[in-house]
């Protein structure tokens, strides 16, 4: 057979050859080492934290090593595409801080390795499939999918590997006038990858996480471009990755299964291949059991959540860092103060058997995030965060910036400074009662005071509050309230005894607490009451005794 002549009736109006594009794409000119990675999510309109997690691998292996991190955009499924889902990707990405140094934009791209819109690259894999063609490695393949569903049924029952190889590929050797006849009559075809593999063989890969792996050859005559000459994700990673010249292949471990193939198809072609780093699974806790997250039952999979929720992407890097590198967390405990890219993040140091999700752990390192974070950038964040979710809360955030800071530095002072907040949403529920418009009364009152005794208790809290009073000062007026009413000062007190007192100074405490802060638990009093000032101070007071 004439490969020549079959490619040019395949494929007669492309004009570049492999070595065309090896100019348009040269090989970058980077320092020695420096890697060369990319994440290529689809535009479904679901941002999977599997995209997050493999960003921040590809990020800084790239940054780390003064290398190129770009985004490409993989939409060969346009049945699949939804409006709008690269600019989900995109503010999803910036959102948590992923800077991109090329590829895909919301209206266009930058870059000099593109385009980076998969269906953009139409012209490139054809060129690389035409030259297949011509060196007699691919070739057009008829079947029907009825014919390819019956050929599996086949083998199926004869308890044969499935699929499209050796004897059961018949579209292999048509004959030059079969084919020119197929094409005649208008029947669509697909380009199959003629695999020079054998089921017995194996062969050997590199990679980065998982060190050298023995594998299954290929032997398949999988499908590289379809008919509608959009190329299959096997073909269109290849292609790409070697033109984009990516250097570390950063993905998900489900695509282990097809790594012959492409390995096949990098040989064939006589490509360097890249590193390759198969990720393990996101695992989390379901009770007893570790699972896979699922779509379906783990909001937590979609990293929308995050962001809806307002972790902040500190937070949310700090943790896929433990998660990722098993030495990271020390490396932290050591390095308190320094930027986390400071970091010397590495492959080998990943877990392969399943990354396991724990939001309690996230929501522990968010405190830590938020607690050594100066109150001025907090007010930053939690403000950018209300401006998108909580417009009003923002609103009473804008209205005093002196007033939102001094309460969200409250309690970060000493030896043991507070941890109260975790996310953004979870801020702006535990700041609501430092404001008037958003201050509910949360918590009953304390067991031991009915009305009457709160009455009491307050207009006595009224009379002796003095703002000039430091915090001991103020307690020994609360101390002198309890005496008067009998609440005995030590709890102990009072439990071994309750038929001596009306209650504990607990109790006290506690209904002044409600009163101004409509919570049970909360900061140090004095230092809210300080930060709401005598004004608001008192009139919650006098609220709470018209309840
Ligand atoms: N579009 C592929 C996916 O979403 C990308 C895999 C890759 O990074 O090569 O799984």
């Amino acid at each position: 057979m004439d490969y020549n002549k079959l490619a040019q009736l395949l494929y007669p109006d492309i004009n570049k050859t492999p070595a065309d594009l090896e100019k348009m794409f040269p090989p970058r000119d980077l320092p020695a080492n420096a890697k060369v990675t990319r994440i290529g999510p689809s535009p479904t309109g679901f941002v999977h934290l599997g995209n997050l997690y493999n960003a921040v691998i590809g990020e800084r292996l790239a940054h780390q090593s003064n290398g190129v991190f770009f985004l490409r955009i993989e939409d060969t499924d346009a049945k699949r595409e939804v409006p709008g889902a690269v600019e989900t990707i995109l503010s999803a990405m910036h959102y948590f801080g992923v800077h991109f140094d090329e590829g895909a934009t919301a209206g266009g791209e930058f870059g000099a390795y593109g385009p980076y819109r998969q269906r953009q690259r139409k012209e490139i894999y054809q060129t690389i499939a035409k030259f297949l063609v011509q060196s007699g490695c691919a070739y057009p393949c008829f079947c029907t999918e009825d014919e390819v569903a019956a050929l599996r049924e086949r083998q199926i029952a004869q308890k044969l590997n499935f699929g499209y190889y050796g004897e059961f590929a018949t579209c292999r050797n048509l004959s030059y006038e079969q084919i020119e006849a197929n094409l005649a009559a208008g029947k669509p075809f697909v380009l199959r990858f003629r695999s020079k593999g054998c089921a017995e063989n194996s062969v050997k890969v590199y990679d980065g996480i998982r060190g050298e792996l023995e594998i299954q050859e290929n032997y398949q005559d999988f499908v590289l471009l379809k008919s509608d000459g959009i190329p299959t994700y096997h073909f269109a990673h290849v292609v790409d990755d070697h033109f984009m010249r990516t250097t570390h292949v950063v993905r998900g471990e489900e695509w282990l299964a097809t790594l012959p193939m492409h390995v096949e198809v990098f040989d064939t072609l006589g490509w360097t291949r890249p590193v390759y780093c198969h990720t393990a699974q996101l695992m989390k806790m379901d009770g007893e059991v570790k699972r896979k997250l699922s779509k379906r039952k783990d909001p937590e999979l979609a990293l929308a959540y995050y962001h809806s929720d307002g972790y902040l992407p500190q937070a949310v890097w700090e943790y896929l860092l433990t998660v990722l590198n098993s030495n990271y967390e020390q490396w932290r405990l050591d390095n308190p103060q320094l930027p986390l890219t400071e970091f010397p993040f590495r492959t080998e140091k990943m877990s392969t058997s399943g990354a396991l999700f724990d939001l309690l752990k996230l929501d522990d390192i968010s405190k830590e995030v938020l607690c050594a974070m100066p109150a001025a950038q907090v007010y930053d964040g939690l403000l950018a965060w209300c401006e998108e979710f909580d417009r009003e809360f923002a609103a009473l955030l804008k209205r005093d910036r002196d007033y939102a800071e001094k309460i969200l530095a409250l309690g970060k002072q000493g030896a043991r400074p507070r941890k109260d907040l975790i996310t953004w949403r979870q801020a702006v529920q535990f700041l609501s009662f430092y404001y008037d418009e958003r201050f509910k009364q949360e918590d009953a009152w304390p067991e031991h005071v009915d009305a009457s005794l709160r009455k009491e208790i307050f207009s006595r809290y009224l009379v002796g509050l003095d703002f000039t009073d430091d915090n001991a000062q103020w307690f020994a007026k609360v101390r002198a309230i309890c005496e008067a009413l009998n609440f005995a000062l030590q709890p102990k007190k009072y439990k071994k005894n309750p038929e001596l007192y009306r209650g504990s100074i607990v109790d006290v405490s506690n209904a002044i607490r409600v009163a101004i802060t409509g919570r049970l638990n909360s900061p140090d009093l004095w230092e809210i009451s300080q930060a709401l000032g005598e004004e608001r101070t008192r009139q919650r007071i006098r609220n709470a005794m018209e309840d």
